[in-house]
């Protein structure tokens, strides 16, 4: 990859020129800490331009107007370009955020290819509401498109959790500007691209780049921006919040979470090994829905972390460019010493470390560490209540089914969260009782679009999935006609 590879916003279908007095971040290759590109910082009067465009495409129409069948094949094409491109993206995704590219290649590609594919679907598909029960009149409830929308999303997953928001919006007909995080800019500039070859047009999706207190806090503060997106942290979403709130805009907020994964006597104890290595490290455990606490009935608690911790410490770390890497670099040199920070924070809390706790040898350059298990006698531990936000596993003993709900229930966090048995009733009582927006039975991070994903408590506002997209980018309208008698004809 060029060196001088300038990452920068997108208006009207436009890369924008840096100027001279344009301020610029380095772009950092976590696999061996080299600079391999620059990115431009969008300052507010870029922002207003990209808000601008954004509303001019709306208000005269180019998108929500063209028709739902044209839109819908500019947004297959799209994704059938995103296909065609994955070679490239994958590659650009890898290099910024450090992911395996395994899991880039298998995982993150198809799936922003298939938001867009599934959201204009979902649109053409969706029913529509009449009533005919009032005498003399007909009421049908028809969706608009909101106007324009302040797409913001993370490092974890670029494409992946950006093009959730991308397709969403633009099925709905909204006009939009996306941020990404300033960490991983690098694909967005061919993703946009590829928007203009789809026939996109101009002014519909606008990229801006930079740091959340500049570009970002421009973005959701402007007065022109009628919805606001928002995947990050909890402390991130709080301020968003906050200020979406006082301008009465509609939002929604994927958050943190500090999900349990409970694994009770009876379970299929090797599936819910693979299950829970699956939970805590993949995405090099940087996952919001990391099952990152670990819940082990006393009964088996020692023979699954036997095997567990093998099997962790058997997980091939490496470059993440190298098919059979699993656990590669974590995205930036502070995020792996904030995750290595906790360390120290579990030995405080009288943690017993079982396996990891430092860098992984043999890399001279590059942020990698060793997956990380610690296990805690008591869930107030810091590392059972904050998000560590890497491969880094908190493991606590139950004793019974009301211990394993009060335990996971016992977090400023409700994202997700894993059960692990035979017995139907169990399962059926352990997902009930956890206050969590998803549970999964017997697996792990299985995601269906159609249902809505979001979390309880501090882990977000609203959810993203079919229907749930459709409150947050679409208004409803009531529509009641009075029946007349027909004119006489002459
Ligand atoms: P972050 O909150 O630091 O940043 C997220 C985005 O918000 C970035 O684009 C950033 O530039 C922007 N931002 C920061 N401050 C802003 C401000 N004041 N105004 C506007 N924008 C601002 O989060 P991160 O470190 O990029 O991502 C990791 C976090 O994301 C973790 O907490 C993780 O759990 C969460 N996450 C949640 C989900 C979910 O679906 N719930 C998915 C992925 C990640």
């Amino acid at each position: 990859m060029a060196e001088d590879q300038i990452c920068t916003s997108w208006i009207n279908g436009k890369p924008v020129a840096p100027s001279a007095s344009t301020d610029y971040l380095p772009i950092i290759d976590p696999a061996d800490e080299t600079e391999v590109g620059r990115l431009a910082i969008a300052d507010s009067d870029e922002v207003n331009l990209a808000v601008e465009a954004a509303r001019a495409s709306f208000d005269q129409g180019t998108w929500r107007h063209l028709g739902h069948e044209k839109r819908k094949q500019i947004l297959h094409r799209f994704a059938d370009l995103i296909d065609e491109h994955a070679e490239e993206l994958v590659r650009l995704e890898v290099t910024h955020t450090g992911l395996p590219i395994h899991f880039v290649r298998q995982m993150h590609l198809p799936r922003a290819a298939e938001n867009l594919r599934f959201f204009s679907e979902f649109v053409s598909q969706s029913p529509g509401q009449v009533y005919s029960q009032s005498d003399g009149y007909i009421t049908h409830v028809v969706r608009e498109p909101v106007g324009v929308c302040a797409l913001i999303g993370p490092w974890n997953m670029p494409l992946g959790l950006s093009l959730m928001k991308v397709a969403a919006s633009l099925a709905f007909g909204n006009s939009c500007v996306l941020k990404p995080s300033e960490f991983t800019p690098l694909s967005f500039g061919l993703l946009m691209e590829l928007t203009n070859q789809a026939g996109l047009p101009p002014g519909v999706l606008n990229l801006v780049n930079g740091p959340g207190h500049i570009t970002g806090q421009s973005l959701v503060s402007h007065p022109d921006v009628d919805v606001i997106s928002f995947t990050g942290g909890t402390e991130t979403g709080r301020r968003i919040g906050a200020l979406a709130g006082g301008n009465l805009k509609a939002m929604s907020m994927e958050l943190g979470g500090k999900s349990a994964n409970i694994v009770f006597d009876d379970a299929d104890l090797q599936a819910a090994v693979e299950g829970a290595l699956i939970a805590a490290f993949a995405n090099n455990g940087q996952a919001c829905l990391a099952g990152s606490r670990l819940l082990l009935h006393e009964r088996i608690a020692d023979a699954f972390l036997a095997d567990f911790v093998a099997k962790a410490e058997a997980i091939k770390i490496g470059d993440p460019k190298d098919n059979e890497t699993r656990l590669g670099p974590l995205q930036s040199k502070r995020h792996m010493e904030h995750v290595l920070r906790y360390v120290d924070v579990a030995k405080c809390d009288g943690a017993r470390i079982l396996t990891g706790g430092g860098r992984a040898a043999g890399f001279e350059n590059g942020y990698y560490i060793n997956p990380i298990v610690a296990e805690v006698a008591s869930n107030q531990a810091r590392i059972c209540q904050e998000e560590v936000f890497g491969p880094f596993v908190s493991v606590i003993r139950f004793k019974d089914l009301d211990e394993a709900v009060a335990i996971a229930n016992e977090s400023e966090f409700g994202l997700v969260g894993y059960v692990w048995t035979q017995d139907i009733g169990r399962a059926q009582s352990v997902s009930q009782r956890v206050k969590a927006g998803v549970m999964w039975v017997n697996t792990s991070m299985q995601r269906d679009l159609r249902a809505p994903f979001g979390g309880y408590k501090n882990s977000g506002i609203g959810r993203e999935g079919g229907e749930a997209c459709a409150r947050l980018y679409s208004e409803e309208k009531t529509i009641t006609y009075k029946i007349i008698p027909p004119r006489e004809s002459a």
